[in-house]
């Protein structure tokens, strides 16, 4: 048995939301780039590379990484590009997508060699958190004026408009790409491409494949454009768990026990985000408050049922551990950082890596 803590990715879950985005490329003739921001476990980037068309970035570091990683098409995108690093994205990417008009002013004379695209916002979101809503007002994220794009579109090709979030209401992003496409019609017209973003829960149980697929080849038709999509979340969902062991029970007016592992250190969205871990079946007569080990007080994974009493040395297997999870494990408190597993298509597990007290070290000085 590995040693917990550790993040199992399991290949035939991942399998089953590759096959989808396999089926929707090829019924909606759209393109699908893995958003790095997600995840970038690239141990798995073999397997997910023959499902998708490339990725898509956030920084310099993830362009990179696509490039060397993932390989096929590559995308840059940042909210702003520093002068000391654009030279070295361009290097990386096949097409640059700037937030602003400003950066793409700036950066003219360096993305020359290759493919230029702006960022839209329309203006309208699916995110209810504001947090995360890229349509918030004085939102910073892309242009929103028609007028102020028309003049510079002889430098762009296409664009990106990402304003989706855990959207998994099909109606809801019809109804706003018929917004998108009444807003920037003038655009849409004189572009090549346009990528709409991630933020779709495509890969979801009861999605609507065949309808989505259908009003992405639509869009595509009308303006004469190349889609792509941009799936984060939904390239990974329900794939991965963290696995923890109970170290301790404590009882305080309720059942506690503490596992070997940090909602702040491992799964920091759920704090973020104020949400419950995931602990399924969540059925039974024994139900615990399960807490992480770092000492900030609300460290809490959430409370579950359980079909037995837990005792200290128990596994616990958290749900959901892929997206936005081991993209942002940090090192709070000096808790031990999970290890990464894979459960290959056979059901055989291999470590692909192990941190140490050398890598809590020096990610500091
Ligand atoms: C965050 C982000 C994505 C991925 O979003 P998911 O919700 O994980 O699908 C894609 N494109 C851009 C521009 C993003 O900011």
């Amino acid at each position: 048995m590995i040693q917990t803590p550790y993040y199992l990715i399991d290949k035939s879950k991942l399998l089953a939301n590759m096959e989808k985005i396999a089926w929707l490329r090829e019924h909606s003739g759209a393109k699908a780039l893995l958003a790095l921001k997600c995840f970038a476990t690239w141990g798995v980037f073999d397997f997910m590379r023959d499902y998708m068309d490339g990725t898509t970035s956030s920084s310099l570091n993830e362009v990179r990484l696509g490039h060397e990683r993932f390989g096929k098409e590559t995308h840059a995108y940042s909210v702003a590009y520093a002068d000391y690093e654009i030279d070295e994205v361009v290097s990386h990417a096949d097409k640059i997508i700037f937030n602003s008009i400003g950066q793409l002013q700036r950066f003219e004379q360096q993305s020359a060699g290759i493919i230029r695209g702006l960022r839209l916002n329309p203006g309208v979101s699916s995110s209810s958190f504001d947090l995360a809503d890229p349509a918030r007002p004085f939102s910073r994220l892309g242009e929103w004026d028609v007028k102020q794009v028309e003049p510079v579109m002889d430098l762009i090709s296409g664009f990106m408009i990402h304003n989706n979030c855990e959207n998994g209401n099909f109606d809801l992003f019809d109804t706003m790409l018929g917004q998108i496409e009444e807003k920037f019609a003038p655009l849409l017209k004189k572009a090549e491409w346009v990528s709409l973003g991630g933020g779709i829960h495509f890969t979801g149980e009861h999605y609507p494949l065949e309808k989505f697929a259908e009003r992405l080849k639509r869009f595509a038709g009308e303006f004469g454009v190349q889609v792509y999509l941009e799936p984060g979340e939904a390239s990974i969902t329900k794939s991965t768990t963290l696995e923890v062991t109970v170290l301790d029970k404590l009882y305080n007016g309720k059942n506690l026990v503490v596992v070997d592992s940090s909602i702040e250190a491992h799964m920091l969205d759920l704090l973020i985000y104020r949400e419950s871990a995931k602990v399924p079946p969540n059925q039974g007569p024994h139900r615990y408050m399960v807490c992480g080990k770092s000492c900030l007080a609300g460290d809490i994974f959430g409370e579950f049922d359980f079909p037995n009493e837990l005792n200290v040395g128990d596994r616990i297997s958290i749900q959901d551990a892929a997206g936005y999870t081991m993209v942002k494990k940090n090192w709070f408190n000096g808790v031990k950082m999970p290890a990464i597993a894979i459960r290959e298509l056979d059901g055989s597990l291999r470590t692909v890596r192990e941190f140490s007290y050398a890598d809590y070290e020096q990610s500091l000085s």
